[in-house]
């Protein structure tokens, strides 16, 4: 790592955990203004850090994160982009994996950093894990290739608990652990000690094209998850939203289904109505493998995309951007089942 000039870094404070308080009369978790952060962190001013801050008013707990913020978020960054070196978004852990993928896709030809975090006890505890994380978040973000102005990690990442992840990669698997995160099909970018160890072999390359900011996202989808002994009326209801775009059904092991024919059919209407169906597993590690059952044969044969081993995260959020797109039948499937940002790793069946 080096810093050859002072780096200048965008904070953006969306709210969560970390800077929220105990409200006495309702007993609950509250966000509040990013000063909360700035009075227990002192050692921000003290890093060689030329940082600002864009605080989101009121800041809100990450469960009420919307496209619409996404939106707000990639518009921020896309506006500040040439006059800073990197952006660290503080956000609440619930949703971040939702916020890191979607950004992911909209910010195509990301060569700056742009590494989220956050924490699971308010910066005021005393055993609090957001200095840390903060800090470490900070430094990730200032990281260039020796002697050069190349970032280190020219990606959306999610930073916590001495790991950095590939935002679309990442998933909160634990809501008590300060691991609170993990990935189970990609490595970490890199790993905090007494140094960080980055690892460029997993990154993605640094483009050479502009940054280009995609703002569509289609919001007419919904997800089918499936569980022995899922009903007709179930799935039908599920299926019967109107104008559906897009389905993220997550199936059993490699992409497998029941293969009752109603079941099927039920698939088969939707997708014959226009409406793009894509599979993936409901393990957390490992890949679908469509045609490698029988179970999974007949989700070929009606046009179901396989996700590979796209995280729940990234396939909700990869089908809001490639629907969003505006393409082809033919061409949406394709991307989906594409690696755009190193979201997947496409399995060959043979
Ligand atoms: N409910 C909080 C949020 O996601 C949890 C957290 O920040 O860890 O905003």
């Amino acid at each position: 790592m080096a810093t050859s000039k002072m780096s200048k870094i965008l904070i953006i404070y969306t709210g969560g955990t970390v800077g929220m308080i105990y409200d006495d009369k309702t007993k609950a978790l509250r966000p509040i203004g990013f000063n909360e952060i700035r009075n227990n962190l002192p050692e921000l001013y003290r890093m060689g850090i030329d940082f600002y801050v864009y605080t989101f008013n009121p800041p809100i707990d990450s469960s009420d994160m919307q496209p619409e913020i996404w939106v707000e978020l990639a518009s921020i960054i896309e506006d500040r982009y040439d006059r800073y070196d990197g952006f660290v978004i503080l956000h609440g852990s619930d949703t971040m994996a939702f916020t890191a993928s979607a950004l992911s896709f909209m910010l195509e030809n990301l060569s700056k950093p742009v590494i989220l975090t956050g924490s699971q006890l308010p910066i005021g505890k005393i055993r609090t894990d957001a200095k840390e994380n903060i800090i470490t978040a900070m430094e990730i973000a200032c990281s260039r290739h020796n002697g050069s102005n190349v970032s280190m990690v020219p990606e959306v990442c999610i930073y916590f608990d001495f790991s950095l992840f590939r935002g679309n990669r990442a998933k909160k698997y634990n809501a008590e652990k300060f691991e609170a995160f993990y990935s189970m099909n990609y490595n970490r970018l890199a790993e905090a000690g007494i140094d960080i160890k980055f690892r460029p072999q997993f990154m993605l390359p640094t483009p050479t094209k502009p940054l280009k900011v995609h703002k569509d996202l289609e919001t007419n989808i919904t997800v089918l998850k499936l569980y022995p002994g899922i009903t007709r009326s179930a799935v039908e209801a599920i299926l019967s939203v109107p104008g559906l775009k897009g389905v993220v059904m997550e199936t059993f092991g490699s992409g497998n289904t029941n293969t009752q024919p109603w079941f099927i059919e039920s698939l088969k209407k939707v997708i014959d109505k226009g409406a793009i169906v894509i599979n993936i597993t409901q393990c957390d590690g490992g890949s679908v493998e469509l045609g490698k059952y029988e179970t999974s044969q007949h989700l070929v044969e009606i046009g179901v995309v396989s996700g590979h081993d796209m995280t729940f995260e990234a396939a909700i959020t990869k089908m809001m951007f490639v629907l969003g797109q505006g393409l082809s039948v033919e061409e949406t499937k394709k991307q989906l089942e594409t690696s755009l940002r190193g979201e997947l790793t496409p399995i060959q069946v043979y």
